[in-house]
């Protein structure tokens, strides 16, 4: 579903990304953890090309981002994106936010769009908030408004960026808990997060990176158990 191959990405003269290799099947739920700064985020925004690769390859949902002449649009329908702040339109009720994409992009009618965004928001648990504004509601609703937006577009895979970093302690649990349901569900997703207790349970993959490389990359049980690189190991003791 998605393949980097030799992917580098810098920012004038500054790389940030080094060499990434980097293949996930559909289905499967990859964590990307590391220091802050080491290139998490620009990996993500690669896969749906918010950000441009300087060189190597890069195919995702068969479509080669690398090639200059890709329908981003047309490629873009197909990738979910959450991140850490809700980026929610703040004057649209919340029904509005989430039927927005479906009507203008897909050409759903506001009926069709209406009704796919109650059940999204239904799956979420917060079908009760559809004539509310963002701003009535809390943080932890907030981020399930964004992942059902998300959703409503029927994507074949959703990336999360620090899903959870702006949300209170107490709110974090049920965003989680609808991304780990979204994962038994089948969906390919690519988390970015500190959450190593959901990383531990819901990831296929632990992807560590640190300076723009992976440093290892392992089945999620093996990774915590037994990390093979010393900057794996010291990022996990320091988390604790
Ligand atoms: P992470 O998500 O792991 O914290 P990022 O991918 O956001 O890391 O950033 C990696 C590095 O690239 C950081 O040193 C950051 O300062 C730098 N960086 C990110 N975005 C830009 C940008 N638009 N222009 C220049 N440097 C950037
Ligand atoms: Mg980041």
């Amino acid at each position: 579903m998605i393949e980097f191959r030799g992917v580098c990405k810098a920012y004038g003269s500054f790389q940030v990304l080094q060499n990434i290799n980097l293949q996930i099947e559909e289905g499967e739920v990859v964590v990307i953890i590391g220091p802050s700064g080491s290139g998490k985020s620009t990996l993500l925004r690669c896969i749906n090309r918010l950000e441009a690769i300087s060189s190597g390859e890069l195919t995702v949902n068969d479509t080669r981002l690398h090639d200059k002449k890709v329908d981003i649009n047309r490629f873009r329908r197909d990738i979910g994106i959450v991140f850490q702040h809700f980026n929610l339109y703040p004057h649209k009720k919340v029904i509005d936010n989430i039927t927005l994409a479906p009507i203008k992009v897909l050409g759903l009618s506001k009926d069709e769009a209406e009704e796919r965004a109650l059940a999204y928001l239904t799956r979420v648990g917060i079908a009760d908030k559809a004539q509310s504004y963002p701003s009535q509601l809390s943080g932890g609703q907030q981020q399930r408004v964004a992942i059902a937006r998300g959703l409503a577009m029927k994507p074949k895979i959703m990336l999360f960026d620090e899903p959870t970093s702006a949300l209170d302690p107490e709110m974090i649990g049920e965003v989680l808990d609808v991304m780990r349901a979204l994962a038994h569900e089948g969906m390919t997703m690519v988390i970015v997060t500190h959450e190593m207790g959901f990383a531990r349970e819901a990831a296929d993959r632990i992807v560590f990176m640190d300076n723009g490389q992976i440093v290892e990359e392992a089945p999620a049980s093996t990774f915590f158990q037994q990390p093979r690189e010393e900057r794996a190991r010291l990022f996990l003791s320091r988390l604790i």
